[in-house]
């Protein structure tokens, strides 16, 4: 009888543990940094569809979209029903959401490339001063040797 009764408990606790496990997945899908978390089936395809699109090289090389691009080079990505900038999924895949006012700029400089160490967010208004930044750096010619 006794040990009946400790199996209910058992259960019950594990019960509990799956209610709070699953209450705890939803909450780290909108915490910012999900990326070692497998939320769901859905984002993890989003995840594996996108780094298959991707040539991983090492942590601080760039990571080159291999799939399609924008005019400007940007890579191509269907995502949540839309074609947008490969460099913003990447963040928000590895980062978590952007806020609609923020650019994902990159401090490489070279526009395919989706490795999150190489991307940082900014305003538009950062975005015309970094390209302003790079262009005016350019026209100055090479660093003194
Ligand atoms: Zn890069």
């Amino acid at each position: 009888m006794s040990k009946r009764k400790k199996w209910l408990i058992r259960t019950e606790k594990g019960t509990r543990f799956a209610i709070i496990a699953s209450s705890l997945l939803e909450a780290a899908s909108s915490v910012v940094d999900v990326s070692d978390i497998r939320v769901s089936a859905k984002s993890t395809n989003v995840r594996e569809r996108f780094l298959s699109k991707v040539e991983i090289l090492g942590p601080d090389e760039c990571w080159n979209w291999q799939a399609g691009r924008f005019k400007k080079g940007y890579g191509r990505f269907g995502y949540k029903g839309k074609s947008v900038g490969a460099h913003r999924v990447s963040w928000e895949l590895h980062k978590g959401p952007i806020h609609d006012d923020l650019w994902v700029l990159h401090k490489c400089d070279n526009p395919p490339c989706v490795n999150p160490r190489h991307l940082f967010l900014g305003t538009a208004a950062d975005n015309n001063a970094d390209s302003f930044a790079k262009g005016r750096s350019n026209r100055t010619g090479r660093p003194k040797q």
